[in-house]
């Protein structure tokens, strides 16, 4: 099982990517656990088809007494799709809805039933406190990758998710396995994102370009590999699956 966590600023493209990745792994003949950890809780809509219920949604509304089909869904091809989902906003730390999701999809015995070979959590990394840091320390990521534009506050999210991986890095910690450039179409971009890249010492595993197919996708809530399987941007979700397991596999212990 290779668990990888994506991270980024909240907005940058982390659930478009994410999903795109999940059902290109499918296509490549994977079992995939997407898991959303962003208390928006849309994190697999596409890859779903719907809004799946989040599973702090279900244990507010049937108390402790959930089974893992109340926070499980199947998604598009061999995907499995999970929403940690947030607190009542303005009540409770939206970190701490991490960390009661995780638990339970243990407890539940969520990865021996499903047994994926790729888990991916979709994590919001604007915020690198406790629960959204979980994913990197708990055990939970084998690696760690950053999507970015080259623009400021995204390249400075990026950095700052990348130091927090390196504060964590011991043995059983996540590593950073490079940066995904997700294009805004910002003059120099390429350059810009290649310089954080280098002073994190890490690299650009893939680029992503802007593409209205991605919208087009979205319209009928589904991921770009599955509404447009032959389109120029679902070869480039399929090359980005493909760089992330060469990434995986070099790196592993
Ligand atoms: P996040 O999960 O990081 O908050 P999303 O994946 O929800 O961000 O992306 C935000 C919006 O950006 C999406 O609704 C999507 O329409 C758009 N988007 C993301 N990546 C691309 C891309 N490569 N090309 C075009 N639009 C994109
Ligand atoms: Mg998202």
């Amino acid at each position: 099982m290779i668990k990888i966590a994506i991270y980024g600023k909240g907005g940058i493209g982390k659930s478009t990517t994410t999903s795109n990745l999940s059902a290109a792994f499918s296509l490549m003949g994977y079992r995939v656990l997407q898991v959303g950890c962003d208390p928006k809780a849309d994190s697999t809509k596409n890859l779903a088809g719907y809004k799946i219920p989040s599973v702090l949604d279900q244990l507010r509304s049937k108390s402790n007494d959930i089974s893992k089909d109340d926070i499980v869904f199947s998604g598009y091809g061999n995907t499995f799709c999970v929403e940690a989902g947030g607190p009542t906003p303005g009540i409770g730390c939206a970190g701490r809805g991490i960390i009661t999701a995780f638990e339970k999809m243990e407890e539940l015995g969520v990865y021996e039933t499903y047994k994926p070979d790729i888990v991916l959590y979709d994590v919001l990394g604007d915020v690198v406190c406790g629960g959204f840091a979980m994913p990197i320390r708990g055990g939970y990521a084998d690696y760690v990758f950053i999507v970015t534009s080259g623009e400021s506050m995204a390249l400075y999210a990026a950095s700052n998710i990348a130091y927090a991986i390196k504060n964590f890095g011991t043995r059983n910690y996540a590593k950073l396995g490079g940066i995904i450039l997700n294009e805004r179409n910002v003059e120099n971009e390429y350059e810009l994102t290649e310089k954080v890249a280098n002073e994190i010492e890490s690299n650009i595993v893939a680029q992503i370009p802007r593409d209205d197919t991605v919208q087009k996708a979205e319209a009928l809530t589904k991921t770009v590999i599955e509404a447009f399987p032959d389109s120029q941007m679902a070869q480039s979700y399929i090359n980005l699956a493909k760089k992330v397991l060469e990434v995986c596999h070099e790196q592993k212990l």
